[in-house]
């Protein structure tokens, strides 16, 4: 169930159009789509007190996605300076955005302190004597270790380099409180992509178990559960969406039962990527060439450099040919790009309608881990970026990349180093 049929119906009736008016390849985000998606959510979580969604700013890092995510009412997930400086930009101040870094250096801890600040949430317990200024509120990330496993995508958590392990996190929030915490949240992010609600439900759970466990030893009550992203989108046609309104119900019964328990709360955050922009972005390239031999390809003006996912984990991204939707797909290509990489095929052995160069390839599901992940190996520059309007027109909001762009980092005055002499 890909892209909707919405999308479609306002997106394909101009496509030809848009790559008249801007060029191809480009990607094109759905403002009413992502505006429904975060609604929907929304309304569904209505029953868990707090609920705030932190966008995961990596998954499509453009300012004017990130103002519908704040206009929403939503904060901010960043794992670097850059998406940081991005938040702020469009708004987000103080507890509107959450650093979840790993490996981080004291640049990092200067940047997430400075301008309003943020919530911290720090990845191990030797960081806590290297933040420079311990904020009030303070969240750890929590590796569940081998107590968790399943997720297909993410992996054995034993494997995975975030987050304190079980028997850590008590240790951790009593160092914080000797360094002056007084407000906490605990975080984890042990699925990516998944499909199964119940694992989502599994993960608050877990956490509220890990809120019991800290508070029975340190008495702190923790103002904020964090499950991370993780929620998944079906990217093949056959595949069910996760039942999103089932794990909002779940998590709420699980949330009453804990405030009958103990008489308050913690508020809960998630923070989605994927599910809140990836079916609302696909990325347009026209068929270029058509090459026959030991297999048939079609040779499209995009390449990995636009989508990496394909060659990175072998994904599926569906692929619909504009004004061929009720040919018959009695044919069967390798859709690729330029690059010097045999994996820069955007589709292997698909059945697809017989295509004309000149034709113009929708490739699905392109919103969330698309753009974000483009590279420019070989020289390959990265593609614009468009935003249909609920009000549909369409917008530029990221000029594709130039050869200036690419020279760029090689203008600067010499700088030569001779070691002194002995
Ligand atoms: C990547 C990431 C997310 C978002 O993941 P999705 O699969 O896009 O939902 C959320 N939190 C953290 C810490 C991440 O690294």
């Amino acid at each position: 169930m890909p892209m909707s049929q919405s999308f479609k119906e306002r997106l394909f009736p101009i496509a030809e159009q848009l790559v008249e008016h801007f060029g191809s390849p480009f990607h094109v985000y759905d403002e009413v789509g992502i505006r429904e998606t975060g609604e929907n959510l929304k309304k569904l979580f209505a029953g868990v007190e707090g609920f705030r969604e932190y966008y995961a700013v990596k998954a499509l890092p453009n300012p004017e996605i990130l103002k519908l995510m704040f206009d929403m009412g939503f904060g901010f997930d960043c794992s670097s300076i850059g998406e940081l400086v991005l938040s702020r930009q469009v708004g987000g101040r103080g507890e509107d955005i959450m650093f979840t870094s790993n490996n981080t250096n004291q640049t990092e801890f200067e940047v997430a302190a400075a301008d309003g600040g943020c919530i911290l949430n720090l990845d191990d317990i030797s960081l806590i004597d290297k933040v420079p200024e311990f904020p009030e509120l303070i969240c750890f990330r929590y590796n569940p270790g081998p107590r968790r496993t399943g997720n297909v995508i993410i992996g054995n958590p034993v494997e995975a380099k975030y987050g304190v392990t079980h028997d850590q996190v008590v240790d951790a929030y009593r160092q914080a409180q000797k360094r002056g915490a007084k407000r906490f949240g605990v975080h984890t992010m042990v699925a990516s992509n998944e499909l199964d609600y119940t694992y989502m439900v599994e993960t608050a759970r877990m956490m509220l178990e890990i809120v019991e466990l800290v508070e029975g030893e340190l008495g702190i009550q923790f103002e904020f559960i964090n499950i991370g992203g993780g929620v998944g989108i079906p990217y093949q046609p056959d595949q069910a969406p996760l039942d999103i309104a089932a794990m909002a119900a779940e998590i709420e019964e699980q949330f009453k039962a804990f405030r009958e328990k103990h008489s308050y709360v913690p508020r809960m955050y998630m923070e989605s990527g994927r599910f809140m922009t990836g079916p609302h972005g696909c990325l347009v390239t026209s068929a270029i060439n058509y090459k026959n031999i030991y297999r048939n390809y079609i040779g499209v003006d995009a390449c990995m450099s636009a989508l990496m996912r394909p060659a990175l984990y072998d994904a599926y991204h569906h692929i619909d040919v504009i004004g061929k939707e009720n040919v018959p797909k009695d044919q069967v290509y390798d859709v690729v790009g330029s690059l010097c990489e045999n994996n820069d095929k955007f589709a292997v052995q698909r059945e697809l309608p017989k295509i004309d160069e000149g034709d113009i390839l929708v490739i699905h599901d392109t919103g969330a881990h698309g753009h974000a992940m483009g590279f420019q190996y070989n020289a390959k520059l990265r593609p614009k970026e468009l935003l249909l309007r609920a009000d549909g027109s369409v917008q530029l909001i990221r000029r594709e990349e130039t050869l200036d762009d690419y020279f760029a980092t090689l203008k600067f005055d010499d700088n030569v180093f001779l070691a002194k002499q002995g």
